[in-house]
This record gives C-alpha cells, structure tokens and sequence, in this order.
C-alpha cells in the first residue's frame, strides 16, 4: 500500500470510528477529549457530531486552521503529560470519548507515548467511556472494540473502559 493509499485509509477510518462511537454514545452526559489539536480537522468533526457536548482540546501550541480552534475555555495549551494533570478544575465531569490523535510516525516516539499517555487517559475515561486512539494504549481492563465494517485498515483502535 503507498502512503498516498495509508493516509486517505487512515482519514477514512478516523472519520467513520468517530462517527460509530457517536451513536454508541448516544445520549450520554459527558465532555469530549481531543488530545492532539494539530490543525484542527478532527476538532472541527467532533464539534459536528457533538453539537452539544464540552469538547477540550489539547496541544502544546495553537497551530490550528484559524476557523478551528477551540474557544478560550476549551482550549488547554501546554505538554499534556503536565495538562492532563492538572485540568481537573476545569473539566465537568469524565469525559465519554477521548480521542487520542497523537501518532508521530515514529515507532520508538510512539512507544514513549504510550508510557505516558496510557494510565493518564485510563484515570480520565468515564466509567464505560469510549477511548479512539491511532497507536495501542496499554488499557487493562478496558475491553477492544469491533470495527464497524466500513472502517478501512488503519492503525487505529477503539476501547471501552469497563
Ligand atoms: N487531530 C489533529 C487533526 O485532525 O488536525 C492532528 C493531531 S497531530 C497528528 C498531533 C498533535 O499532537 C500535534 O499537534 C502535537 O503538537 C500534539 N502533541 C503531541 N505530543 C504532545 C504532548 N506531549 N503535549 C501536547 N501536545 C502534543
């Protein structure tokens, strides 16, 4: 598969994992996770399929596309391996799906995140909270979801926190 294929798969699955969770999530309380504002693409979906929801999106620096970028209060800026720890006062409650848009392209980098990254978004998740992340967590007791059909092949994975 060329990377021209692995991207337009990757964004395809993004898009359609997103869009499962939301009807598995359905009428659930709960703030939403974007951990990894980038430019603002997934930000700007969740903001469609999550009309109504908190949405918290994470980033060391603001580097979105100026029409997607959270409002102030919304917007939490900084290393996360700092912010997830100290946002609480900030966040109404757990949130029902984090998402974790994070990958860096490089397996060693990628494996350091994990390390960090996994018991911070285990403490965060809702009781029965969705996690949708582009690299492995290490979740124990979180149970790996099916992929809907129409997902194409890509690396990400969708947990339930049990
Ligand atoms: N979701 C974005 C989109 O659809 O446009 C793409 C996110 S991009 C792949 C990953 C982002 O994670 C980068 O903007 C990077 O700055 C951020 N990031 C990675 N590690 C981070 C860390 N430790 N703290 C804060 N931000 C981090």
């Amino acid at each position: 598969m060329s990377r021209l294929e692995s991207t337009i798969n990757r964004l395809i699955a993004q898009k359609v994992l997103l869009d499962h969770v939301a009807t598995l999530i359905g009428a659930r309380e709960g703030p939403v996770f974007e951990l990894g504002l980038g430019n603002g693409r997934t930000f700007d979906h969740l903001r469609q399929i999550f009309p109504q929801r908190d949405i918290f999106a994470f980033d060391r620096s603001i580097r979105a596309h100026a029409g997607c970028i959270p409002d102030a209060e919304h917007m939490v800026v900084g290393d996360m391996r700092d912010t997830l720890r100290l946002v609480h006062p900030r966040v109404p409650g757990k949130p029902v799906l984090i998402h974790a848009d994070m990958g860096a392209g490089d397996p060693t980098a990628d494996l350091a995140t994990r390390e960090w990254l996994s018991p911070l978004v285990a403490a965060w998740a809702a009781d029965d909270g969705y996690v949708l992340s582009d690299r492995p967590l290490e979740l124990p007791g979180f149970a790996e979801l099916k992929r809907p059909a129409e997902a194409p092949v890509s690396p990400h994975i969708l947990y339930q926190k049990a």
